[in-house]
């Protein structure tokens, strides 16, 4: 699309750099891990069924494990797996020395109780923050496990902006995974923030107010340029994969912010793909070296 002139272009905050600068900062710490503790950190993961996209996402976090130079321990189990069979293997690798962290890929199949499973998860293990343990380490601001996506932004923000404090945050979307910790890492940098909805009423003139908007809803391009305020940092978490076409017979991936319809209002934003997304790979990978650490009884690695 055409700018009036060059001030008019937002920066794009490349998470993708960001996340392999991360990702090399995370492997060069290994090593003094190994050294201390005899050991490579491990992160098991465990995937049920044979969902595509899932099996894609824990091949690609088993490959960055080990290319971190971690351990990388993988079970896959048949999709008709018991309750009682899942919460046995949790136990098991709640037990095994070689395991820092723990994550389960969801969406497990419906026959399964999630909440009952990330119950049983070790909390220092759990490297997707989930356990309602963790959640309540971040409310009451002690060292928790966050979850990888919403950490990620926290990050992508701080690096961009500095001090947050004081800023008007717009946080879209409620999620257990998302929006709530997101709501929760930006109030704990002192920024003021409002969580929106589903049943939020005008919604326009709540993201309008937000100095930072962080959108995870997973509606394609929903939210419009005109409602971001000039000068906004926006954090578009969304992964939202567009009906095919000729030019992309695959359907074309775009984010819950409209890109295009944003860029000549915003200060910032990041892209889809290319963001977030590459940020919670980096952000599994710290929180299993920064558990690893705690497990044992090291400082947090500084990353
Ligand atoms: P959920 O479906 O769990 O939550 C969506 C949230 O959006 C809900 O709180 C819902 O409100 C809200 N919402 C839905 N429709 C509207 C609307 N019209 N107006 C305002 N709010 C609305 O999704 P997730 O949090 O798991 O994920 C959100 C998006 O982020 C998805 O696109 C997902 O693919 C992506 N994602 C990306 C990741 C990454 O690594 N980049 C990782 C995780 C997720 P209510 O609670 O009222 O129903």
């Amino acid at each position: 699309m055409a700018f009036k002139n060059m001030a008019d272009i937002a920066h794009i905050i490349d998470g993708k750099a960001f996340a392999l600068s991360l990702r090399e900062t995370i492997t060069d710490q290994v090593p003094r891990f190994v050294e201390a503790a005899g050991r490579k950190p491990g992160l098991a993961v465990v995937l049920v069924g044979d969902d595509p996209a899932s099996q894609v996402y824990v091949g690609s976090k088993g490959k960055a494990t080990i290319a971190a130079g971690m351990n990388s321990f993988e079970h896959r189990l048949a999709a008709d797996t018991s309750q009682h069979t899942l919460i046995e293997l949790i136990k098991r690798l709640n037990n095994d020395d070689a395991v820092d962290g723990i994550l389960v890929q969801l969406p497990l199949p419906k026959t399964l109780n999630e909440q009952e499973i990330i119950a049983h998860i070790d909390p220092d293990k759990d490297v997707d923050g989930l356990h309602i343990i963790n959640a309540g380490r971040l409310v009451s601001g002690q060292k928790a496990m966050v979850p990888c996506t919403p950490l990620g932004c926290q990050i992508l923000l701080k690096d961009y902006l500095g001090d947050l404090s004081g800023l008007n945050a717009v946080v879209l979307g409620r999620s257990i995974l998302v929006g709530k910790p997101m709501a929760q890492l930006l109030l704990n940098e002192n920024c003021t923030v409002t969580m929106a909805h589903s049943r939020t009423k005008d919604l326009a003139t709540v993201v309008r107010s937000a100095d930072i908007v962080v959108a995870a809803v997973g509606r394609p391009q929903m939210i419009k340029g005109d409602w971001l305020k000039e000068g906004a940092v926006v954090i578009d978490v969304g992964i939202n994969r567009l009906a095919p076409t000729d030019s992309a017979p695959k359907g074309k991936l775009v984010g819950d912010v409209d890109t295009d319809g944003a860029m000549p209002h915003v200060k910032a934003i990041t892209p889809v793909p290319g963001g977030v997304g590459p940020m919670t790979i980096a952000c599994l990978l710290r929180n299993t070296l920064v558990a690893a650490h705690r497990r044992n009884n090291m400082d947090d690695p500084i990353l």
